[in-house]
């Protein structure tokens, strides 16, 4: 049974309570967002057992159904204690997941939004072996929720391509992904041992993770090759793997194809454009379409959730908002229905390149049209014309989609349009869209949620430094910008210096009180700081490792062109 069949039977799962704990909010209020379809809780029963790609063992199935039992069937009216809500200090279950409430780091009972934990919060609980230690993995998953009603989250995108990667740098980038605030992850993957990446992502996340089974359907064969055994084959065998949710683009019909002429620049999705070859090839209709009630019982069977995909996706402002994707849009709103009638979970992906006065108009049409199911965009960015910054361009649009209904926003890194993202870039894309996220839920009124920003103003008002980068989110790199220009801790910094830092005048107009809420006072003389870690000097040095073929590291034309043939005979295997 899937997260949605429970929450329809009025059944709380150990993940509807998990997830609650992390929203701070009651099981039954995630139990009954979930059935209405509002909310997806990304879960395939493999991955939440940590059985390493087989079936999760008797023992533990038998368990979870008394776990189901129990959590359904609790007393009810708790008293609060201990700062925990009533429904939580009064839990009789040996739920597997932590029971502590979390947030920022001087969270209130109000505040306890797990979204807000900082990197180094973060790296302290992936660090800890008995954090949600699968059956046969290091790792399993600990359920999130994805939707309006909740915090808003992001995902990160890895992948190795046929030019560049391999497994352990992906497991790395995975590494990444998460300390830096990634609340679910995408295996883009289209090279390497793709099996055996995908595994090894899976047996070390405790995030969902994501796939786009399309691009294992064609390793070995030309799109024009795909029939349906295949496509059914694919999904079953990632599914089997624990992946937790699956983009298909099925909205893409072959009448939408003429509609794309008139654009700039055409289907920018690697799924959409592949579907369209094979469409225009076969003259027949969109496989994922004509096969969805097959691979809908394919994920029902192991909870995997739809990203319905938006194979039309706009790739620059001038096709934004056209014909094609309103097009595809309708149809996805048909398949939304389809997926829930059939009991599978489901979310919506949006847009890529939005012009930023459209991207309200974007998310209330979804809405409408997809009956509040999840969205999940890609960005948007909001202008064309900064590659290299693209991460930028698209937190200013993924803010507004936030503020305007997005679930869940898809970062871009650095790299988006001219390379494969490295872990510097993942870093980079996740502290962007952790951005966005967060001053969405604020714009949203998410309760407890600018808490964060009020506690750490109070210790920038104190010039309280060292609270200023424990409650940072990234404080290690505030950390290394601050001593980057002065190791000590005094009353100003080095942007103004001391004669004109208004903090500290501020501080000393006393009956303004600045600061002082917190009752922290400077020491007269400044405390040296407590150093750089290696990391933090890293930083500061330089990023990056050069490809063999870069200029920098071959002599000339020649030798850049032997090391560029090392990467494309890299050996792209085909999955089993
Ligand atoms: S010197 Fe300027 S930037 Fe630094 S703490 Fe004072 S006011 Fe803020």
């Amino acid at each position: 049974m899937t997260q949605l069949e429970y929450a329809r039977r009025g059944r709380v799962t150990p993940e509807m309570a998990r997830v609650a704990i992390r929203e701070n909010t009651t099981p039954e209020v995630i139990r009954d967002h979930v059935a209405s379809g509002r909310v997806v809780i990304p879960a395939n029963i493999r991955h939440l057992a940590g059985a390493g790609g087989a079936a999760p063992s008797a023992a533990w199935q038998a368990r979870y159904e008394q776990l189901v039992e129990q959590l359904t069937n609790r007393p009810r009216g708790g008293s609060a204690d201990n700062g925990k809500p009533g429904w939580l200090a009064d839990l009789r279950v040996d739920l597997p997941y932590p029971l502590d409430r979390a947030g920022h780091p001087t969270f209130t009972g109000r505040s306890a939004l797990w979204v807000n934990q900082t990197v180094p919060q973060r790296q302290a609980l992936l660090a800890d072996t008995d954090y949600v230690p699968g059956e046969a993995t290091p790792k399993r998953l600990d359920p999130m929720a994805i939707g309006r009603p909740l915090s808003t989250k992001i995902n990160a995108n890895i992948g190795a391509s046929p030019v560049s990667s391999s497994t352990d740098e992906e497991v790395e980038k995975l590494r990444w992904a998460q300390q830096f605030g990634a609340d679910t992850l995408m295996d883009l993957s289209t090279g390497g041992k793709l099996d055996e990446c995908r595994q090894a992502i899976l047996d070390n996340s405790t995030i969902p993770i994501g796939t786009v089974p399309i691009y294992s359907m064609i390793i070995g064969r030309s799109i024009e090759e795909l029939d349906y055994d295949t496509i059914l084959r694919v999904c079953e065998h990632q599914a089997q793997q624990g992946v937790d949710y699956f983009t298909i683009h099925a909205g893409v019909l072959k009448e939408h194809l003429p509609l794309i002429r008139k654009r700039i620049t055409g289907l920018v999705s690697r799924g959409g454009s592949l579907l369209a070859k094979w469409m225009l090839t076969h003259n027949r209709q969109n496989p994922m379409y004509e096969l969805f009630d097959e691979i809908s019982a394919i994920m029902r069977q192991y909870d995997v959730t739809y990203s319905l995909g938006d194979g039309v996706r706009p790739g620059c402002l001038a096709d934004a908002s056209d014909p094609a994707q309103l097009a595809e849009l309708h149809v996805l709103g048909e398949l939304v229905q389809r997926a829930r009638e059939a009991g599978v979970q489901v979310m919506v992906e949006g847009p890529g390149h939005v012009p930023l006065n459209e991207i309200a108009w974007n998310m209330e049409t979804q809405r409408r049209v997809c009956d509040d199911a999840p969205f999940y965009v890609l960005g948007p960015l909001v202008t064309d014309v900064f590659p290299g910054y693209d991460h930028i361009t698209s937190a200013v649009g993924a803010t507004e989609a936030a503020r305007a209904g997005a679930a869940m926003l898809c970062y871009v890194t650095p790299k988006e349009h001219v390379g494969l993202p490295k872990a510097e870039d993942v870093k980079a894309g996740c502290i962007a869209y952790k951005i966005a996220a967060h001053a969405g839920d604020i714009a949203r009124g998410i309760p407890g949620a600018q808490e964060w920003d009020d506690d750490l103003s109070r210790a920038r008002a104190a010039l309280n430094w060292p609270k200023h980068f424990e409650l940072a989110f990234d404080g290690e790199t505030a950390r290394a910008l601050h001593d980057e220009d002065l190791d000590v801790d005094t009353d100003f910094c080095a942007m103004c210096g001391h004669d004109w830092c208004s903090m500290r005048i501020s501080k000393e107009i006393v009956e303004w009180a600045s600061g002082k809420a917190e009752g922290f006072t400077p020491a007269k003389v400044a405390a040296k700081s407590p150093g750089l870690t290696q990391e933090q000097i890293r930083y500061l040095a330089h990023r990056g490792k050069k490809l063999d073929c870069h200029s920098d590291n071959a002599a000339d034309d020649q030798a850049a062109r032997k090391a560029q043939e090392k990467y494309i005979q890299l050996n792209v295997q085909a999955p089993e």
